[in-house]
This record gives structure tokens, C-alpha cells and sequence, in this order.
């Protein structure tokens, strides 16, 4: 059995984060990938919003960058998955699919989240050619035009009034007669002349050409009718999945499954595991807030250890 001072689990932005910086103070870190190296962003185009990219970059350049820079200070990074932990007592115990059996003094839980899709075969094709799971990402990309998105609660009600004061019109579609939002948030969305609902209505196809999307087929669930909307982008905002499942019972989560951490740090319930990126955020859920609060976790482990 190995024993670390600290092992990061998750190699996204989050986790490459606190990789670097844990590194950097001499913590010989361990990261275990999983099963999405690099995480989320592998899955889009083009990013234009995290600083030091004035030309924008592909999410797969940038997280190689990431991983480059923590391996250049010393990062063990090893494919696999964590699959087991017991956090009940120090060093904390981890099992990986690898078949190693690690100690570690801290672990930094890095783990994001997973967007949820419809599952369409067309929604796969056109990904990151008008198919988005992220307004604030990528809603820029269709200022002035025609956008579809999906969804009903919360989120889907947010991301459409960000997206009407960009583009030109918004169809919001939802399966039933009435959002699931809270009562505010339907107010906004009913009082923004540049949306308009599609109500009992569930996306069967994402329409498209070499170009990416061109619209997107709605049926009726009600009269069963199909009409096609002409839209530039599609996004879909039907929630997130934190990957939490191997913490649970190990570290208090909240009633969504997000890990709950002390506010304005990245301590969990239990003391030397922290958390940081969508993990433990399901209300930024952006790359540069993720690295920030990696490099939060690696200095609180740091100073976890020095203690
Ligand atoms: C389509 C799309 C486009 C986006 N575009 C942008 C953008 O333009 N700008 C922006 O700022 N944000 C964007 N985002 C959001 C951004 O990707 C996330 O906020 C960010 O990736 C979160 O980083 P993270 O490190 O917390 O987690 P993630 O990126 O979700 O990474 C989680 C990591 O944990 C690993 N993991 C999970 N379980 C285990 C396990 N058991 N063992 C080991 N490893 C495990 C996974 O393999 C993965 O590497 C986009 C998201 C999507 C889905």
C-alpha cells in the first residue's frame, strides 16, 4: 500500500488546479483521471471566456495545457478511477480500478458534475456545433440570432433570460403546461417579451447541416403534432449530476448530492479532505471558478499538513 500526502481526485480544471499548486508546495501529488480526462471541457469547441486566451481555445488544448503545466512540477498523473473510500480515519483510504490500494494525509475531491442530455443521436452530432449545455458559455456565440432551450426548472428559467438579452428570440420548450421554476423566476421569464414558450412540447430532433444546427423538431406531447423551429443553437438545461456516488455516507452532501463545503473555504465535513469546481458549485459551474477554488483547496491542504 502507497501512502501520499495528497491525492486529487479528478483531472479537470478544478483538479488540475489544486494539482499545480500542491505541487508546487512539495505535496507530491497523485491524481487519479477518471473516466472523462480533462474533464467537461473536453466535450466543447471553442472557450472564450477563461483569462489568458485572447483568441479563445478548444476545451481538449486547454486541458492539455493544464495537465502539462501540473506534470511540469512534479504530478503523478495516472488513468483510472478512484472507485472506494473510507474518510472515517487518517491517512484516508482509497481504492482505485487500477487495483492500488493509496493512503493519503488529504484528498482534494474534484469529481464535477456530468450535464445531463436527452439522449438524442442528433444531439451527439451537432455537440459543440450549436448543441450546448452552458448559456453563459456559449451564448455569446448567437448574439442576434434564434436560439432553442429546453427545460423547466431553475436553471433552464436563468439560462433563458440570460440568453434573451443576447439573441434575438428564445424558445423555451417544456414538457408540461406550467415551468417547474420558483415563482420568481417564471415571472421573469413570462415578462421577457423575447421569449416564447413551447409548452407540452419535448425536442424529438436536433436539425442540422455541415454548418452545425439549423433548428430543431418539437412534438406536441398533447396533440402529438411535430412543428420545426429554425434555430442557431440549442441548449439544453435539464440539470447536472455531481459524481459524488463513492463520497456518499463519507462526506456530507447536500440534498441534491453536491458536496457540502464550509463557505468561503473548500473544507468538507471532514477534516484534510476538501472539495473544489462543480463538485461542490451548482451555481457558477464555470472552468475559472473551478481552478480558483482548486487553488483554494491545495493551500488549505497545504496548511492542513503544516498544522
Ligand atoms: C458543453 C460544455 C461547455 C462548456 N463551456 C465552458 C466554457 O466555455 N467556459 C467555462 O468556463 N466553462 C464551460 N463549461 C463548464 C466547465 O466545463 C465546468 O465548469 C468545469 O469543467 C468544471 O470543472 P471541474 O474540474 O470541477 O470538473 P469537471 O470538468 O467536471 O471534471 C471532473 C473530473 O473528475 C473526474 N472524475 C469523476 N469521477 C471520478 C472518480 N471516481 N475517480 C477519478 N476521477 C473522477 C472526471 O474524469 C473529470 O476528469 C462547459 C461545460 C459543458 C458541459
Amino acid at each position: 500500500m502507497e501512502q501520499v500526502k495528497c491525492l486529487i481526485i479528478g483531472s479537470g480544471p478544478a483538479g488540475y488546479t489544486a494539482a499545480i499548486y500542491a505541487a508546487r508546495a512539495d505535496l507530491k501529488p497523485v491524481m487519479y483521471e477518471g473516466m472523462q480526462p480533462g474533464g467537461q471541457l473536453t466535450i466543447t469547441t471553442e472557450v472564450e471566456n477563461f483569462p489568458g486566451y485572447p483568441k479563445g481555445v478548444t476545451g481538449p488544448e486547454m486541458m492539455i495545457e493544464f495537465k502539462e503545466q501540473a506534470m511540469r512540477f512534479g504530478t503523478d498523473v495516472r488513468s483510472g478511477l478512484v472507485t472506494n473510500v473510507d474518510f472515517s480515519k487518517r491517512p484516508f483510504k482509497a481504492e482505485a480500478d487500477d487495483g492500488k490500494t493509496i493512503l493519503a494525509d488529504t484528498v482534494i475531491i474534484a469529481t464535477g458534475a456530468t450535464a445531463k442530455w436527452l439522449g438524442l443521436e442528433s444531439e451527439k452530432k451537432y455537440m459543440g456545433q450549436g448543441v450546448s449545455g452552458c448559456a453563459t458559455c456559449d451564448g455569446f456565440f448567437y448574439r442576434g440570432k434564434d436560439v432553442a432551450i429546453v427545460g423547466g426548472g431553475d436553471t433552464a428559467a436563468e439560462e433563458a433570460t440570460y440568453l434573451a438579452k443576447l439573441c434575438k428570440k428564445v424558445y423555451m420548450i417544456h414538457r408540461r403546461d406550467a415551468l417547474r421554476a420558483s415563482k420568481a423566476m417564471q415571472h421573469k421569464v413570462m415578462n421577457t417579451a423575447n421569449i416564447e414558450m413551447v409548452w407540452n412540447s419535448v425536442p424529438e430532433e436536433v436539425l442540422g447541416d455541415d454548418g452545425g444546427v439549423t433548428g430543431v423538431r418539437v412534438r406536441n406531447v398533447v396533440t402529438s403534432e411535430s412543428r420545426d423551429l429554425d434555430v442557431w443553437g440549442f441548449f439544453v438545461a435539464i440539470g447536472h449530476q455531481p459524481n459524488t456516488d463513492i463520497f456518499r455516507g463519507q462526506v456530507e452532501l447536500d440534498e441534491m448530492g453536491y458536496v457540502k463545503t464550509i463557505p468561503g473555504s473548500t473544507k468538507t465535513s471532514v477534516e484534510g479532505v476538501f472539495a473544489c469546481g462543480d463538485v461542490q458549485d451548482h451555481y457558477y459551474r464555470q472552468a475559472v471558478t473551478a481552478a480558483g477554488t482548486g487553488c483554494m483547496a491545495a493551500i488549505e491542504a497545504e496548511r492542513f499538513l503544516g498544522n
